[in-house]
């Protein structure tokens, strides 16, 4: 699970849409705010309080809000500091990896003093600092498939910084199982891809995307490189559809697969469709 290592493949599931003119489908969770923002916090997120898709409703359902941010590599390094700057409400980190010299040129929530601590702590130090009101919560144990679905189902949405098909899968099965929204990103060399499955009524699974990969080798970061700001991009992507899917503003990639190619810069999207005998959802 040291993230900032992720992999990317193509699946059969998808294809070429340079021409997207269907309505991409709103988010569906939405939250019950029950969180009064103080004159310290008016000021404090006002530049994002401005954004009417925002307003006062939409921080108060984000201060509201719990993310499960799983890895906290290259990916979750983004995630977390912007989740945590924006004020989201609680962010439990799980990573079991510690610090790693090779680490910093991409995991940019740690630094040299961090070198041999867990990562989890490493990261929560630093959001702390970005966020002293934000509830930081660790985990740092490999966690067994109910485990982890418990902690899916305590939390309004997950993100998945992670680095393998392994962990990916379980973390989609569980989410699946709970319908609980996903927000999937992966970045190799200078590619990247991101999503988000909102796993309501007949939207499609990660599972559908990618299909099963079990038998297959993953490619890592440690063996193909990354640009460093590769993985800030996907994981700034992440931060901003778990902020849009929190507060319901805007429209999500949901039902989309978003492309980066970072030596050309070109962004392009692929329409995910629902694979009705998806081992996964598709009974659900
Ligand atoms: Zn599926």
């Amino acid at each position: 699970m040291a993230a900032g290592i992720s992999v990317l493949r193509t699946g059969a599931n998808i294809f070429n849409l340079p021409d997207f003119h269907q309505e991409p489908l709103k988010p569906h969770f939405f939250l019950q705010p029950h969180y009064k923002l103080n004159d310290n916090e008016l000021l404090k997120y006002s530049r994002q309080i401005m954004l009417p898709e925002i307003d006062i409703a939409g921080q108060e359902k984000l201060l509201s809000s719990s993310a499960l941010l799983i890895g906290l590599g290259g990916l979750g390094s983004p995630v977390a500091m912007y989740l945590a700057a924006a004020g989201i409400g609680k962010l439990t980190l799980v990573d079991f990896d510690s610090v790693d010299l090779s680490n910093l040129q991409r995991q940019i929530i740690h630094n040299h003093v961090s070198i041999g601590q867990l990562k989890v702590d490493s990261a929560r130090q630093t959001l702390l600092q970005l966020n002293k009101d934000c509830t930081i919560e660790t985990v740092s144990e490999l966690l067994k498939d109910d485990e982890l679905g418990e902690l899916i189902n305590s939390h309004d949405i997950t993100i998945d910084a992670t680095d393998n098909f392994a962990t990916r899968d379980l973390i989609n099965r569980q989410c699946v199982k709970h319908r609980k929204p996903l927000v999937s990103g992966a970045a190799i060399r200078w590619d990247g891809h991101v999503t988000t499955f909102s796993n309501q009524d007949d939207s499609p699974c990660y599972h559908c995307l990618y299909g099963s990969d079990a038998d297959s080798e993953d490619e890592s970061c440690t063996e193909n490189g990354v640009l460093a700001p590769v993985v800030g991009i996907i994981g700034s992507i992440q931060a901003t559809e778990t902020i849009k899917q929190l507060t319901g503003a805007g429209t999500t990639l949901e039902g989309r697969l978003l492309i980066l190619d970072g030596i050309e810069m070109t962004f392009k999207t692929l329409k995910i469709n629902k694979d009705p005998e998806c081992k996964v959802c598709g009974n659900l």
